[in-house]
C-alpha cells in the first residue's frame, strides 16, 4: 500500500547496533547534503565522523555504512545504484564499493537514506528493515550456506537483501556481498559483515515512493540524459556487448593482463571479446534497475542461463590465468558469486600463485593455462581450507610472506583490474593514487587514451590533469548514485562536444587539458540533484563536492598511515616490459605523479596540505 512520498530524500539514516541489537535515527542536514551529496560522499562523512584510525578491520569497532543518493528510488537514467563504505580488511585502509541491484530503491522506499550499521552479534543474525521498524533474527540456520542458497532460504516476497557466501562468513579478506545477482565486490565487505555474524540485511517493500521536488524540471532531464545515452557510442557498444565490449579494443592494444600481466595478448584472446561471446552464449540483457544503458546481460554457458562474465572477470579469472574458454570463466565466475569472493581479486591471487608456483616459492597444483583446478582452489579460498588458508589473505600478504613482490600486481593490497597501464600511462598513475587501491573506477583514464582516443596512450602529457579531473567527476556522480558509465553519454553528447571534431577534441586535451577540461559540460548531474532534492548546486559546486569527497577519503588513508610510498605500482609494470611488447613500455609514473601531487595540493609525502583541506570544509 505505497501512498507517502518523500520528496527528493528524507535525509534519515539509520543506525543499527548489532551488540546492543537497538536502533536510532541519524538526521542529515542540508548542509551535509549539499556538501557531500550522498552515496560515497555522505557515506564517507559519517565514517569519518565515528571511525577512529588504527582500529581493527575484522573487529567490532569498524563500520558499514550503506548510502543511497538523491537519485536512488528516481526513474533517472542508471539510478538503480547504492554504496558502501567501511575500513578494508584486504587494504586496511577505507574500502568503497557501488552497486546495482534493488536494495537500495527498496531501503528508501522505507524512509532510510542509508544505514549505519555498528558492533557485533554474538551469534549469526539476518536484520530485516520494514518502515520503521528493525527486527533482529536469528541466522544459525543460514550461517554455512552459500548466496543463492541463502537468497532462496529467505524467500520473502516483495524483499532486498544483502547477503554474504562462505568467503564472508570465513573472513576471506577479499569477501563480497551479494545484493540479487549484482555484487558490492571490492575491498572485503562480505569480511566485515562475517566478522560482525551478520548473515544478511533484508529490506522489506517500504510505504514511500520517491518524487522528485521539481518534477517537470526532473521530466525534461530525464528526457535529455536518455537521448544522449542512446546516441552514445560507448553507451551502445556496452548495451550491445555488456563491459566485454572493452575487450576488443584492449587487445588491439596489448593490455589484456595475459598470465599475470606478463603478456598483453594472445592467440585466444578472441574467445573472450564481446562480440565472441554474444555471438557463441545467447546474451540478452539483465541489468540494475532503472537502467538506460543496458550493461548487464545473461547468457548461456555450460548449458545453463547465467550472467555473462564482466570484462574484470573475463581478464583476471580468464586471461590473468591464461584461461580463455568463456565455459570455464563462467565456472570460475559462478563458484565466485556463489562462495561470495571478488572475481578481480580472486583473478588476482590465483595469478600470483600460479606465478609463484611456477618460479618455486609455493608449491600448488595450479598453473597458468590449465583451468582443471581452478574450481578448487577457488573453494578452498571460500573455506579456508589447505593453501587456501593463505590465499584468502590476498596477493600483497602473499608476497609479504613467500616473497615475489615484484610479480603481486596490486596497489596498497588491493588486486589490479584488467588493464594493462603499460598500455595506457594515465591509467598506471589512476590505479597508483586511486584511494581504495589498484581500482580501474576511481578516474578510469582507459577510456580517454585507449576506448575514446581522445589522449595518446603512451605519453604521460595531460595525464595528471585528467586523472585529478575524473576522480573529482566520478566522486560526485558515485554520491548521486547514478552510474558512473553515464559518464560518457551525459558529459560527451552535449552540444558543443558533439559539435566539434574528435581531431580538435584531441588537441586541446592533449595540448591543453586545463582549457579542455574547463569545456567539459557536466551540469546534467547538478541539475539532475537540484531537480531532485530542490537544493541548487553550481557545475562549479559539483566538481568541488567531487574534489571535497576525495580529499576526505585521501585524509581518512593518511592518517591510516599512507604516504607517498604507497603510491606507486608494482615493479613489474614499472621495471619490466611485457614479453610481446614491440615498444618495450613500463609506466613513467615518478614525472606524472610529481605534477599530480601538485595539482592535488599534497605535501612531498602525499599528505593534503592544511589550507586545501580547510578550503574545502572538511
Ligand atoms: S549501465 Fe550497467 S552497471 Fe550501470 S546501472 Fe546499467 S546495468 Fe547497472
Amino acid at each position: 500500500m505505497p501512498g507517502k512520498e518523500i520528496i527528493g530524500t528524507l535525509n534519515n539514516v539509520l543506525e543499527i547496533d548489532l551488540s546492543s541489537k537497538t536502533f536510532s535515527r541519524v538526521l542529515i542536514s542540508d548542509s551535509l547534503r549539499r556538501m557531500y551529496l550522498g552515496g560515497k560522499g555522505l557515506g564517507l562523512k559519517l565514517l569519518y565522523d565515528r571511525l577512529k584510525p588504527g582500529i581493527d578491520p575484522l573487529g567490532e569497532d569498524n563500520l558499514v555504512i550503506i548510502m543511497t543518493g538523491v537519485l536512488t528510488g528516481t526513474q533517472a537514467p542508471c539510478s538503480g545504484r547504492f554504496h558502501a563504505v567501511f575500513k578494508s580488511p584486504l587494504t586496511g585502509i577505507v574500502g568503497s564499493s557501488s552497486c546495482g541491484g534493488s536494495f537500495g530503491r527498496q531501503l528508501k522506499s522505507n524512509g532510510w537514506d542509508g544505514l549505519i550499521l555498528k558492533g557485533k552479534s554474538k551469534e549469526p543474525v539476518l536484520i530485516q528493515i520494514h518502515d520503521e521498524t528493525v527486527e533482529f533474527m536469528d541466522a544459525t540456520d543460514l550461517w554455512g550456506k552459500d548466496i543463492l542458497e541463502t537468497q532462496t532460504a529467505l524467500g520473502l516476497k516483495k524483499s532486498e537483501s544483502l547477503t554474504i557466501g562462505s568467503a564472508g562468513e570465513n573472513l576471506v579478506r577479499f569477501a563480497n556481498v551479494a545484493a540479487g545477482f549484482r555484487y558490492l565486490g571490492r575491498g572485503g565487505l562480505g569480511a566485515v559483515m562475517g566478522s560482525k555474524n551478520l548473515k544478511a540485511v533484508v529490506a522489506l517493500k517500504g510505504q514511500y515512493k520517491v518524487v522528485p521536488f521539481f518534477k517537470d524540471k526532473f521530466d525534461t532531464l530525464k528526457t535529455k540524459a536518455n537521448t544522449y545515452i542512446n546516441r552514445n557510442t560507448m553507451s551502445l557498444l556496452m548495451r550491445q556487448f555488456g563491459t566485454a565490449a572493452n575487450a576488443n579494443p584492449i587487445i588491439k592494444n596489448n593490455m589484456l593482463p595475459v598470465n599475470n600481466f606478463t603478456y598483453g595478448n594472445h592467440p585466444k584472446a578472441a574467445q573472450i571479446t564481446g562480440e565472441a561471446i554474444k555471438e557463441n552464449h545467447d546474451t540478452r540483457n539483465h541489468t540494475c534497475k532503472p537502467c538506460s544503458i543496458f550493461c548487464g546481460h545473461k547468457g548461456t554457458f555450460n548449458g545453463k542461463q547465467t550472467n555473462v562474465p564482466e570484462y574484470e572477470a573475463l581478464a583476471l579469472l580468464g586471461a590473468s590465468l591464461g584461461v580463455f574458454d568463456p565455459n570455464d570463466i563462467s565456472r570460475f565466475n559462478e563458484i565466485c558469486n556463489q562462495k561470495g569472493l571478488d572475481t578481480i581479486s580472486a583473478g588476482g591471487t590465483l595469478a600470483w600463485v600460479m606465478e609463484a608456483t611456477h618460479k618455486g616459492l609455493v608449491e600448488t597444483d595450479l598453473e597458468f593455462g590449465s583451468p582443471k583446478n581452478i574450481v578448487q582452489a577457488l573453494n578452498n579460498i571460500a573455506h579456508l581450507e589447505g593453501f587456501g588458508r593463505e590465499m584468502a589473505m590476498g596477493s600483497r600478504a602473499l608476497s609479504d610472506k613467500f616473497g615475489g613482490k615484484a610479480f603481486a600486481i596490486q596497489v596498497k593490497g588491493l588486486e589490479m583490474a584488467g588493464y594493462d597501464p603499460r598500455g595506457a600511462y594515465g591509467q598506471g598513475l589512476g590505479y597508483a593514487v586511486a584511494n581504495r587501491g589498484a581500482c580501474h573506477l576511481s578516474s578510469f583514464p582507459v577510456g580517454f587514451e585507449n576506448l575514446l582516443n581522445f589522449l595518446a596512450p603512451d605519453t604521460i602529457r595531460a595525464k595528471p590533469e585528467f586523472v585529478l579531473f575524473l576522480e573529482n567527476l566520478y566522486s560526485a556522480v558515485n554520491s548521486l548514485d547514478i552510474c558512473q558509465f553515464t559518464g560518457y553519454g551525459l558529459t560527451l553528447e552535449t552540444l558543443l562536444t558533439r559539435m566539434t571534431p574528435h581531431f580538435v577534441l584531441r588537441f586541446l586535451m592533449q595540448n591543453l587539458p586545463v582549457l579542455a577540461i574547463a569545456l567539459v559540460d557536466v551540469s546534467l548531474y547538478p541539475d539532475f540533484f537540484s531537480a531532485a532534492c530542490g537544493i541548487d548546486l553550481s557545475s562549479k559546486e559539483f566538481l568541488k563536492a567531487g574534489e571535497r569527497i576525495h580529499i576526505l577519503e585521501r585524509l581518512m588513508n593518511t592518517n591510516e598511515g599512507i604516504r607517498k610510498a604507497d603510491d606507486t605500482l608494482p615493479d613489474r609494470l614499472l621495471l619490466e616490459p611485457q614479453k610481446d611488447d614491440p615498444k618495450k613500455r613500463v609506466v613513467p609514473l615518478a614525472p606524472m605523479l610529481n605534477k599530480y601531487y601538485k595539482l592535488r595540493g599534497y605535501n612531498k609525502d602525499g599528505i593534503p596540505n592544511q589550507r586545501l583541506v580547510k578550503k574545502l570544509g572538511i
